[in-house]
């Protein structure tokens, strides 16, 4: 979260005092259809679906695309473990492969990981670094593969200025605290597809879409059973005005940022970025000649921390995923399923992305620092480093 306010306080007052709080109604407000709608033009694809999380519109976009048991989706060994999740939610196998040098998937190793079995790619924009979309869609065009791009945490960024989340086959963005608009949780589902906007609206919401209202009008797909991952009238008010504040909070994250790497690059390194200008800015990640060294300089206490020990960002932390319990019940355990091939996963089986993030430290970069601020973070840094 980065900034919320009286606009915000507003928007929640103006839905509560309209007491229509419930996502299809038929009154005044309807924030929900206009947050979606300002979402289409904002992004400039044909359909945004508001939901209550990033890890439901990633679920909701992969049923979309008609991933099940017997498919195999390549997820990045460096994503929050939401993503590998998603994958085996709908019954499939998520496939890990390497990062490289930029943090982000590696498309060399993505197509080494291809199968008979591969369906679908998820690459994920880190940090709010843009992947190698140039890359990953070479790959996916040449095995006829689906793209799914988990932009949970890039609203805003670009790559080669076409918006992240809007180059694959569909886009999956997160609105929950930890992200660079909020409105505490939320997600959307971006497509230009119209199988997978049918499909992920009536898996988003198999209860409600078939029998509120005219969503279904002018489907070519019959409603089935999926889930219930409706968003509400309140938090799509509040993510219009955080949609307001986005392209504000991205230029003031990238201003900070090249004013710090101004004043840092006489004594530090930096990761490559596969599209500068496309970046969100909220993150600046320092690259160290070895392990040993990023260590040394995280246990200066200085507010970095080295991306290989965040928790449930890297594979080998991913615990229900290594240890294959899939599902509450075992009969819908993909990983119990006969239709699926079940990979062996090693806690060294991505060494090489392991050991790009033991050489890195990312430090964080606020939209609403000063100049002078941002110059005495420069020196705290420098300073540790001597
Ligand atoms: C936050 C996040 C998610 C999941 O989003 P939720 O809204 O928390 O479900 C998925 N992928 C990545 C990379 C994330 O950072």
């Amino acid at each position: 979260m980065f900034r919320i306010g009286q606009e915000e306080i507003k928007a929640v007052e103006r839905v509560i005092n309209s007491k229509e709080l419930f996502k299809i109604n038929s009154g005044t407000l309807q924030e929900t259809y206009h947050c979606e709608k300002e979402f289409r033009e904002k992004f400039n694809i044909s359909h945004a679906v508001l939901m209550t999380s990033g890890n439901a519109a990633l679920m909701s976009a992969l049923a979309g695309m008609g991933i099940g048991p017997g498919d195999e989706v390549i997820v990045p060994a460096y994503t929050y473990i939401a993503t590998a999740i998603s994958v085996v939610s709908v019954g499939a196998i998520p496939i890990i492969a390497e990062i490289d040098e930029t943090l982000m998937l590696d498309p060399k190793d993505v197509e080494q990981k291809i199968t008979e079995r591969t369906k679908a790619i998820i690459p994920v924009h880190m940090m709010g670094y843009p992947c190698n979309m140039d890359g990953i869609m070479k790959v996916a065009k040449k095995h006829n593969l689906k793209v799914l791009e988990d932009a949970c945490q890039a609203v805003g960024g670009s790559f080669r200025g076409k918006p992240l989340g809007t180059f694959g086959d569909a886009g999956a963005f997160s609105f929950n605290f930890y992200k660079i608009i909020t409105a505490g949780e939320g997600g959307a589902l971006l497509t230009n597809d119209k199988t997978i906007f049918e499909k992920g609206l009536i898996y988003h919401d198999s209860s409600a879409v078939a029998y509120f209202g005219n969503q279904m009008e002018d489907f070519s797909e019959e409603p089935f059973c999926g889930y219930e991952f409706r968003t509400n009238e309140i938090t799509a008010a509040i993510l219009r005005e955080q949609l307001k504040r986005l392209d504000g909070i991205v230029s003031d994250l990238r201003k900070n940022k090249q004013r710090l790497m101004d004043a840092l690059s006489p004594y530090f390194k930096f990761i490559p970025s596969n599209d500068k200008e496309g970046d969100c800015g909220m993150t600046l990640t320092l690259q160290f000649d070895s392990a040993e060294e990023a260590q040394a300089f995280r246990d200066k206490n200085v507010g970095v921390s080295i991306p290989a020990f965040t928790g449930k960002h890297v594979y080998n932390n991913w615990t229900p995923i290594l240890h294959k319990r899939g599902a509450a019940h075992p009969l819908m355990d993909p990983f119990k399923m006969a239709a699926n091939r079940v990979p062996d996963y090693t806690e060294d089986m991505c060494q090489k992305s392991i050991d790009i993030l033991l050489t890195c430290a990312h430090l964080s970069i606020n939209p609403d620092w000063t100049e002078e601020q941002v110059a005495e973070r420069a020196k705290q840094l420098i300073d540790a480093l001597k």
